[in-house]
């Protein structure tokens, strides 16, 4: 029989019988339970933290709104349902289990809006305030399996990547899942016999939505035998879809009309023509050819407002970073003041408007205006400040090549 120095001391198993047995005080441990108890401890640490990153701070729905109002202007509606969601969300995931069997379901997210009027900023935004990964999918690049384009895998690939690969940080985070109304069903069109872009890869995504085990290509691409899959829970991660759904408003004044017939005059007063999206409604989606399963795995649903005038003025200005006290900051860098009159800042939003670029806009005609002076002032001795007037605006602005991109 074995001396007592040659057992392990948890499992018994003698010194022979194990690859290693390491000696403490008294007592001796094998490889075998060594293995063992790093499972535990691993069980035991995921019980205890729950894998949320260690500087969340689930903020209530007034302070998750009043977060987005330092980044994201106006909105107001889409912040609040999404601040409700996201509470909802990280509530269920973080809170321990209750011994009742109250399962709270997941809220993804469907925003409803023109390009370029924040829905993928309001997503960054969320992602940034609570520390978790963020990733951006395009779901017009997504095909069936199978087919010529990326899988739907590939959308966590992405997180696993902005999760510098941590499993379990990716199980919590956050995926934008662009442009999703251009994957709706083209059933009109009869040239279409197999639809690969449309409801195929809708009937993928439906998976990733539902909450499932997937195993992702750790590099994105196309899965290939030789390469080693990770295997990826999504019943916590929190999926935003975004589009614009071109033409939608169409379907909501087709419903909206009529539903009001038989009420009575009265309540058609109620439908404010000019601003249907308000009305949406998942009923829309489905008419638009979003498939029933998809749209109701995406429950809460919201809108964006058109950018207005005042809307993208006070974008230049007011968010935390806006794209004025950057360029300010990066003069001041340079030893210069940069002073933009009132009316560059019109001029600015009104070539914007023009030239149908919306918010994205405002970045390129900026720098239009002070290219030439960030190139050359660096390198220019004693000047302190930088005046940009209206005049000069339209002199600058005129001399680059983006005033020669106007779209008819
Ligand atoms: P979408 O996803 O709706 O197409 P984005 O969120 O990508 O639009 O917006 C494009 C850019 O326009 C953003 O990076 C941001 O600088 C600016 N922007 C758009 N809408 C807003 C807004 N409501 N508040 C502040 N910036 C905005």
């Amino acid at each position: 029989m074995a001396r007592k120095q040659d057992v392990c001391s948890f499992c018994g198993r003698p010194k022979q019988e194990t690859k290693l047995l390491v000696s403490g005080l008294d007592a001796h441990i094998c490889d075998g339970c060594i293995e063992q108890a790093y499972i535990i401890l691993g069980e035991e640490q995921e019980r205890t933290t729950k894998h949320i990153a260690p500087d969340f701070k689930l903020l209530k729905p007034l302070q998750i709104k009043e977060f987005l109002d330092q980044y994201v202007i106006g909105q107001d509606e889409a912040k609040r349902v999404l601040a409700v969601a996201v509470y909802n969300h990280y509530k269920r995931i973080t809170q321990p289990q209750t011994k009742d069997d109250v399962e709270i379901e997941k809220s993804n997210i469907i925003l409803v809006g023109e390009t370029g009027t924040g829905k993928t900023l309001l997503a960054r935004t969320i992602a940034r305030m609570l520390h978790v990964p963020f990733a951006i999918a395009d779901a017009t690049v997504l095909t069936e399996a199978g087919y010529v384009g990326e899988d739907v895998e590939s959308i966590l690939s992405r997180l696993l990547q902005a999760a510098d690969y941590d499993v379990k940080a990716a199980e919590k985070g956050i995926v934008f899942i662009d442009e999703i109304d251009k994957i709706a069903r083209k059933s009109d069109n009869p040239s279409i016999t197999r639809d690969v872009s449309g409801e195929g890869v809708q009937q993928a995504l439906l998976k990733l939505l539902e909450g499932t085990i997937v195993n992702v290509p750790p590099q994105g691409g196309r899965k290939h035998p030789e390469q080693k899959m990770i295997q990826v829970d999504t019943k916590n991660i929190l999926f935003v879809a975004g589009g614009a759904f071109d033409g939608i408003e169409r379907i909501i004044a087709a419903r909206t009309r009529t539903n009001v017939i038989g009420y009575g005059s009265d309540t058609k007063q109620l439908v404010d023509k000019d601003n249907l999206l308000q009305y949406i409604a998942p009923a829309d989606l489905k008419k638009f050819g979003l498939i029933p399963e998809i749209v109701g795995r995406l429950p809460i649903l919201t809108y964006l407002h058109p950018l207005t005038k005042e809307t993208l003025k006070r974008i230049l200005t007011d968010p935390k970073n806006a794209l004025v006290k950057q360029f300010v900051r990066l003069f001041e860098m340079d030893g210069i003041k940069l002073i933009l009159d009132e009316t560059v800042l019109d001029f600015v939003v009104e070539k914007s408007i023009e030239f149908k670029l919306g918010a994205r806009g405002l970045r390129a005609m900026l720098e239009a205006i002070l290219t030439d002076d960030m190139f050359e002032l660096p390198s220019k001795k004693g000047v302190r400040e930088l005046h940009i007037t209206l005049e000069k605006a339209h002199s600058k602005f005129n001399k680059s090549g983006i005033s020669k991109l106007k779209v008819a």
